[in-house]
């Protein structure tokens, strides 16, 4: 079902698979996602490599998912694409069955300057996907804490709401630790006329290397709370343990401020996301 049809439905729970390097197995992510079958998530999405790398087991993924039955989003960057080609690409995923898809412009390779490609921005692919595929439910990135790149915040959140103008239907934000950060956010949000669902996207906290690159490389805040979780448990077990339990708090402060969904990144740690999931209302969603 198109993504923006579930989410008129009821606030979801969905799930971000990583596809594999080209030369590692499927099996693992495989695995991921039929350990997680029974939690029913509303929708799960599949990132796309920067550089237009591991395109081949993007594929490969979003094939299973579309033959398990289950709603999916693939994300899409233009990064190295011309006009044609990335038309090209977005039909072949539509011929597969695909009905939504999460636009973006990509993060630039390192030591390039520009997409390489023919767009500069999501915005541009967005318009070209939403007037060739006027069936596809087109979806794009957001920023609570402002993209890296953006001059504030509320320039980003213009950008929003151009994205819509041209037909984007949801978006699926930038993690966001900070919920101070997140609230500001929405006013801008709200201010600026921004009306389509927003699926808060979610890094649970269960290593501190991970978590302290994803933020970094995004400028994102790691607020007090969380900051006083790495100050205090250096074992990575008892990092683990406090970390599960600051995601499910968040969680559920964040359902509590009615957001439309929360989307877990899953990075194949399977049995974490079980617990997250067991242990909080994303159980039982409506
Ligand atoms: P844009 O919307 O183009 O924004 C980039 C910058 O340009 C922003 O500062 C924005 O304010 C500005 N801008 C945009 N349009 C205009 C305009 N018309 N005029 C002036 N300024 C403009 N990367 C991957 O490689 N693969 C993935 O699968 C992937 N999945 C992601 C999923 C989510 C939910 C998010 C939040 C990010 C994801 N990314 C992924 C990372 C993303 O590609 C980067 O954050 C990238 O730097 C920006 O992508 P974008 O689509 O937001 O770009």
């Amino acid at each position: 079902m198109r993504i923006r049809e579930v989410l008129n439905k009821k606030r979801t729970f969905s799930l971000e698979i990583f596809p594999p390097k080209l030369e590692n197995p499927l099996e693992p992510v495989i695995e991921t996602i039929n350990k997680l079958d029974d939690l029913h998530a509303d929708f799960i999405s599949v990132t796309y490599g920067a550089g237009g790398t591991n395109k081949g087991r993007n594929n490969e993924i979003c094939q299973y998912v579309l033959d398990k039955g289950d709603n999916l989003v693939s994300h899409f960057t233009s990064i190295g694409n011309t006009r044609s080609e990335a038309i090209e690409r977005v039909k072949k995923y539509v011929g597969m069955g695909g009905d939504s898809i999460l636009a973006l412009r990509g993060d630039y390779p390192e030591g390039w300057t520009g997409t390489g490609g023919d767009y500069k921005y999501a915005t541009e692919l967005i318009k070209d996907l939403v007037d060739n595929f006027p069936q596809l439910c087109v979806g794009g990135a957001c920023y609570p804490e402002k993209h890296y790149e953006a001059p504030s915040l509320e320039e980003d959140v213009k950008v929003m709401k151009l994205k819509e103008e041209f037909g984007c239907e949801f978006f699926i934000s930038q993690l966001c630790y900070d919920l101070e950060a997140y609230k500001r956010f929405m006013d801008v949000v709200d201010k600026t006329g921004v009306a389509s669902p927003i699926v808060v996207g979610l890094l649970p906290v269960i290593g501190r290397k991970g978590v302290l690159k994803i933020t970094s490389d995004n400028a994102c805040n790691i607020p007090k709370e969380l900051q006083t979780i790495f100050d205090k448990y250096e074992d990575p077990a008892d990092f683990k343990k406090a970390g599960l339990e600051y995601t499910k708090d968040l969680v559920e402060k964040y359902l509590g401020l009615g957001v439309s969904g929360i989307h877990l990144y899953t990075m194949n740690k399977w049995q974490d996301i079980r617990e997250i999931v067991l242990d909080t209302s994303l159980n039982n969603l409506k």
